[in-house]
């Protein structure tokens, strides 16, 4: 590795410790934060510090009533303006406990405030399981829902797919009930909502009896391996991510989580399409410590701490940095890819790690996956943002011929027109918050710029 990378790198493993140590940040209760408000990766920083703490469902229907302009934020992992707002905003992070779990019916119903790593515990004491979850548990469930938050697997849809109900809180302040069995494509316009459609109070979501994973990961999958059995590849576990710098045609490292209820004997020491089994646990990153990474060499532990990459207690990935995502159908997943790896020259510098993973096709209006089985190919970036803003046109020019949709939370730049054109379902959405929220009040101006400019 060259010396400025390994040093980049090492500056932020520095920031990550300084991170924790401070806490949130922010998040101040009652009417008013008093520093300003950033989002995560501290890229981002909002409009307003104005932050009411919401307690109670009756609470957020005031709030509601009483502003003209506001937006939710969830836990701001957002890297770009999605949550903002110019006015006030509105957190629910108090509002987090499981409201009921019914077992027969194998659902959940949790506040909207509730993160995955608060919730997925309770359910595996229960003895439930979510069917997936993304890179890291400490997102809130509402907002990861709201932009179409995904982790891997072919036969897995996007996290927004395990949700059966929702209870919404519109621009008038009243309580909108909202389900799958009984509200057909109201229901599907409103799970990926991008924040757009109201205040999300409850969330319920399906389960399942819970189960038992290994992680194994393997070092240096060639390129050309990709190229030849890339179906083969990414169905070759419950969930598959293939981590890649770009750099010497090949695959860094291979992350495959199996499900192990099926009684698969717990070594693997076999290679991986040429890819070595790896002899300790990795970092996605692999010069960065792999202590706040999830277990690995096919140890076996619950669902909820194998499907993530990060464990809860750290502060996941490296830190500092910005990320953008782009999304193309499946079956161009091999010509996505080789488009890409031909802007390795452009990519690389600016670049800490990219993450390739599958994501089944759903039937969410706004979903990045709608209708379509597709591949999602992420790009951690160091935080360099004008290099970034460069080198995104390029991806998305080399992707365009696949009609690629972006990450709803992540950094693009793709113009309005081309985002509406590729979401089919986009002008019945924009009927519907017109439905809902005639007056605006939860537009801002990430939704004004990719919606309606
Ligand atoms: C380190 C890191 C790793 C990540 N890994 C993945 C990954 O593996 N897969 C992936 O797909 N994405 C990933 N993301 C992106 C992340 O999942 C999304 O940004 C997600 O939206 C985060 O949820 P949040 O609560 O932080 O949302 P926020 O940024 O707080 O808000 C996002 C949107 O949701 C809306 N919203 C939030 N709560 C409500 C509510 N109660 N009612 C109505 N609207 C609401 C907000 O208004 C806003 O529009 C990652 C991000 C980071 C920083």
């Amino acid at each position: 590795m060259n010396r400025s990378r390994r040093q980049f790198i090492q500056g932020c493993a520095a920031v990550v410790g300084a991170t924790a140590a401070s806490g949130p940040l922010g998040q101040g209760s009652g009417a008013a934060a008093a520093e300003p408000l950033t989002n995560w990766a501290g890229n981002y920083r909002y409009s307003t510090a104005r932050l009411h703490q919401a307690t109670s469902v009756r609470d957020v229907q005031e709030f509601v009533r009483q502003h003209d302009r506001l937006k939710v934020l969830g836990t701001r992992h957002c890297f770009n303006g999605i949550a903002d707002s110019a006015h006030q905003l509105l957190s629910l992070r108090e509002m987090n406990q499981v409201v009921a779990l019914d077992a027969a019916a194998r659902r959940v119903t949790v506040e909207a405030g509730v993160s995955y790593g608060q919730l997925c515990p309770y359910l595996h004491e229960q003895g439930f399981a979510l069917h997936n979850l993304a890179s890291l548990p400490h997102i809130s469930v509402a907002g990861a829902c709201a932009t179409g938050t995904h982790g891997s697997g072919v036969m897995n849809g996007n996290l927004a797919t395990a949700v059966s109900a929702l209870e919404i809180v519109t621009a008038a302040g009243d309580v909108l009930n909202l389900s799958r069995d009984k509200d057909g494509s109201a229901f599907q316009a409103s799970v990926v909502s991008l924040g757009a459609l109201g205040v999300v109070t409850k969330v319920t979501l399906d389960v399942q009896p819970t189960f038992m994973m290994r992680q194994d990961v393997y070092l240096n999958l060639p390129m050309a391996q990709v190229r030849e059995h890339f179906e083969d590849i990414a169905s070759a576990g419950y969930s598959v991510s293939l981590f890649t710098d770009w750099q010497d045609g090949r695959i860094n490292e291979v992350w495959i989580k199996r499900r192990i209820d099926d009684g698969r004997p717990l070594t693997d020491d076999r290679e991986f399409y040429g890819a070595q089994p790896a002899t300790a646990n990795v970092h996605p990153i692999i010069e960065l410590a792999a202590e706040n990474c999830t277990e690995q060499m096919g140890v076996a532990g619950p669902w909820y701490d194998r499907l993530p990459h990060f464990r809860m207690g750290f502060t996941p990935s490296s830190g500092k940095e910005l990320q953008s995502e782009y999304f193309v159908p499946r079956r161009h997943a091999v010509e996505a890819i080789l488009a890409v790896e031909r802007l390795r020259e452009h990519v690389s510098p600016h670049l800490m790690i990219s993450e390739l993973r599958t994501i089944d096709a759903d039937e969410l209006w706004m979903s990045q996956c709608y209708r379509r089985p597709s591949l999602a190919i992420h790009f951690t970036w160091k935080q360099d943002i004008e290099a970034v803003m460069t080198v995104m046109p390029m991806i998305e020019r080399e992707l365009a011929p696949f009609d690629v949709r972006p990450h709803w939370g992540k950094l693009f730049t793709l113009t309005s027109a081309q985002l509406q054109g590729r979401y089919e379902k986009c002008a019945e959405f924009k009927q519907l918050i017109e439905q809902h929220d005639p007056r605006g009040k939860f537009r801002n101006e990430f939704l004004t710029a990719n919606l309606y400019a």
